[in-house]
């Protein structure tokens, strides 16, 4: 691995013939590929899950679980990295995006025009749900296709286990140059994202340097587009690139083009704290702190559009498969408060997934209702080059037939005080706070989640079992990845400055509890 300050100068343009190893960080309870617990037996969780659930009467439609295929033995040598001509594959990964702020996903073609114009000729998931509400666990999730429980990332002192299978470990493994740009500490070296990575971007370690402005902690749209297309136009074919921006993410500060200069708004508000957090703001504050995070989103949406005709313009458009997804949405005060990280409602859950497989041609320009979750985007990428996945995933490829049971969309959250699991099934979602015990019901059919306060028992009931057969076989993966121990994980204290810096400006450290995760106002 070679891990590329945003600040460097320099590309790696030949085929891959330098060493991997670590540049920068080097810690010894970290990076331990040697030392594997055995992996259980997917096909074995498998068959627990189906058992469970044929026992307690399984909701709606499909399996939760793994995919059909079983995990592949030892890959066929690698091409040489550039001369093959299979496809590239760029999985974009924009941090705390709703759906519903989507031109596509709100029927609405003056939002987003450039994913707009992205989604008219890919395919539109509709019902995609993230596993967790904050970026550390849910982007795990999506490059392990392993549910938060199962790989062990969640509270804030967690890291990625060396154990992991990345999708970045398979198509290296696969004779793929790989690259991680990241905007987001969260998902970065110190919290074991390099694994499988050929190059490591971080775009908020150094200050100084020519992306970051020393006054600017979180890289723009603008900013990362220009680094992508640099990575892109310098890589070994075929790529694989994970990118992870983050112009939505609080503070809400669009540039001015990206704000309404209709707005009538005359108030004090900004999209900084701690206005965001106050907890006497107006109706009309609300609105425009909204209005700003959707100046947000349409900004991302132009620096993912900077990317996309960068590959038209290149010639890779056709030669590359895109994937353009989030790690979780954002609360606007649906159930009282803003942010994310807290709860597991359907605007931090609902994000938005669409997949361009230009060989695909009969599925372009559709869209797709069906239930599905983000860890499905793992094996759906590695059919989509031809490959099965080697590791001890729950998703299925979204290429593959339809499940004929679903027992749902599983999340879950064990962050700070936050403890909780759920499922999604149709238009219900219980939610479950492990801690207190207490279950609620919510009816998402009108988008958002809405208490069912009476007439619930036998639903609750219902979800309540499929929800506790996903807890017990989450249970075993993680006992498979981590043997008895918990996991690596670290006191807070521990954290290097750069990142720890990043990660108060996020919100997701303070000395107390930080705005992003402060228990909810009653
Ligand atoms: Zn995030």
């Amino acid at each position: 691995m070679k891990r590329l300050n945003s600040g460097a100068r320099h590309f790696p343009r030949q085929a891959r013939s330098f060493e991997r190893q670590r540049l920068f960080y080097d810690h010894d309870d970290h990076d331990d590929h040697d030392d594997r617990p055995e992996r259980a037996s997917r096909t074995g969780l498998w068959l627990m899950a189906c058992l469970t659930c044929m026992a307690f009467a399984c909701d709606a439609q499909t399996p939760s679980s793994p995919s059909s295929a079983p995990a592949s033995s030892s890959p066929p040598p690698p091409p040489a990295v550039g001369s093959d001509s299979r496809p590239n594959i760029l999985l974009y990964i924009v941090d705390t995006l709703r759906a519903d702020a989507l031109g596509p996903y709100r029927g609405d073609p003056k939002q987003t025009p450039e994913i707009g114009k992205f989604a008219r000729d890919a395919i539109v998931f509709e019902n995609a749900f993230a596993q967790s509400s904050w970026t550390r666990a849910s982007v795990a999730s999506i490059l392990t296709s392993q549910y938060p429980r199962a790989h062990g990332a969640e509270d804030r002192g967690d890291r990625l286990a060396g154990a992991a299978q990345l999708i970045s470990e398979t198509l290296t493994e696969h004779g793929y140059y790989t690259g991680l740009i990241t905007t987001n500490p969260n998902v970065g070296a110190f919290f074991g994202f390099d694994q499988g990575f050929d190059d490591l971007i971080e775009m908020f370690a150094a200050k100084t340097d020519d992306v970051v402005t020393p006054k600017e902690l979180i890289a723009s749209a603008d900013d990362v587009a220009k680094r992508v297309n640099h990575w892109i136009d310098n890589a070994p074919k075929p790529f694989f690139l994970v990118v992870l921006s983050i112009d939505p993410h609080s503070p809400y500060s669009p540039p001015t083009r990206f704000t309404d200069a209709a707005s009538d708004y005359r108030g004090q508000a900004t999209g900084s704290g701690p206005w965001i957090n106050r907890k006497d703001l107006t109706a009309d504050d609300k609105a425009h702190i909204r209005a700003l995070y959707q100046a947000e989103v349409n900004y991302a949406d132009y620096g993912f559009g900077l990317v996309i005709n960068h590959l038209r313009t290149q010639g890779l458009y056709e030669k590359t498969i895109t994937a353009l997804t989030s790690d979780h949405g954002e609360e606007f005060w649906e159930h009282g408060r803003r942010g994310h990280g807290r709860g597991l409602f359907h605007e931090v859950l609902h994000v938005p997934l669409v997949i361009r497989a230009p060989a695909r041609t009969s599925e372009l320009g559709t869209r797709d209702s069906t239930l599905v979750e983000t860890i499905d985007i793992l094996p759906t990428l590695l059919e989509s080059v031809g490959l099965t996945a080697t590791g001890d995933i729950s998703g299925r490829s979204l290429f593959g037939p339809k499940p004929t049971l679903n027992p749902g969309a599983f999340a879950s959250l064990k962050l700070g005080d936050h403890h909780l699991a759920s499922v999604r099934s149709g238009k219900w979602n219980l939610v479950w706070d492990l801690e207190s015990g207490n279950k609620q019901l919510f009816d998402g059919s009108e988008g958002a989640d809405v208490q069912v306060r009476t007439g619930a028992e036998a639903r609750t009931a219902a979800l309540s079992r499929n929800l506790e057969a996903h807890l017990a076989s989450t249970a075993l993966q993680r006992k498979a990845l981590h043997g008895n121990s918990t996991g690596p994980s670290l006191r807070l204290d521990e954290i290097p400055d750069a990142e720890r810096q990043l990660l108060i400006e996020l919100g997701y450290i303070d000395d107390g509890p930080s705005p992003e995760t402060r228990p909810p106002s009653k």
